[in-house]
C-alpha cells in the first residue's frame, strides 16, 4: 500500500471536518428529549414514541463516537501519522479511507481486532 501524498491528506482532512460539522448538527437536532407520556395518548403511540427515542438515542451515541474517532483522526493529520493505522503502522490505503476517513486502522489490523 502507498503513503498518501499530501494532496491526499489535505483532501481527507477537508472531508473529515465537513462530515463532523454535520455529525455535530445532526446532534443538535437529534429529538432524545423524554418522551411525554400523556394519559391521552393510545398505548401503541406511547409504544411507538418510546422506540422512536430508543433508536434516537442509539444513533446520537454512533455520532457522538463517530466525532471522536473523527477528532482523533484529525490530531493524526496534525501529527503527521494520518493514513498510518494505528496499530501496525503500515499505510491504511486510500480506497479504504475514502469509506471511512476517521478509520484508525488497517483492514488486516480491523480484522484481527474483530471489527
Ligand atoms: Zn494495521
Amino acid at each position: 500500500m502507498e503513503d498518501l501524498t499530501e494532496e491526499q491528506i489535505a483532501a481527507f482532512e477537508t472531508q473529515l471536518r465537513a462530515l463532523r460539522e454535520d455529525l455535530v448538527a445532526a446532534l443538535s437536532d437529534a429529538r432524545t428529549d423524554t418522551v411525554e407520556l400523556s394519559s391521552a395518548q393510545g398505548r401503541v403511540s406511547r409504544v411507538d414514541a418510546l422506540q422512536q427515542q430508543q433508536m434516537a438515542l442509539a444513533e446520537k451515541r454512533r455520532n457522538e463516537a463517530r466525532i471522536r474517532a473523527i477528532d482523533a483522526a484529525l490530531r493524526r493529520v496534525d501529527d503527521g501519522a494520518y493514513g498510518e493505522c494505528t496499530r501496525c503502522g503500515e499505510p491504511i490505503g486510500d480506497k479504504r479511507l475514502e469509506v471511512r476517513p476517521e478509520g484508525p486502522m488497517c483492514l488486516a489490523c480491523t480484522r484481527a481486532l474483530g471489527g
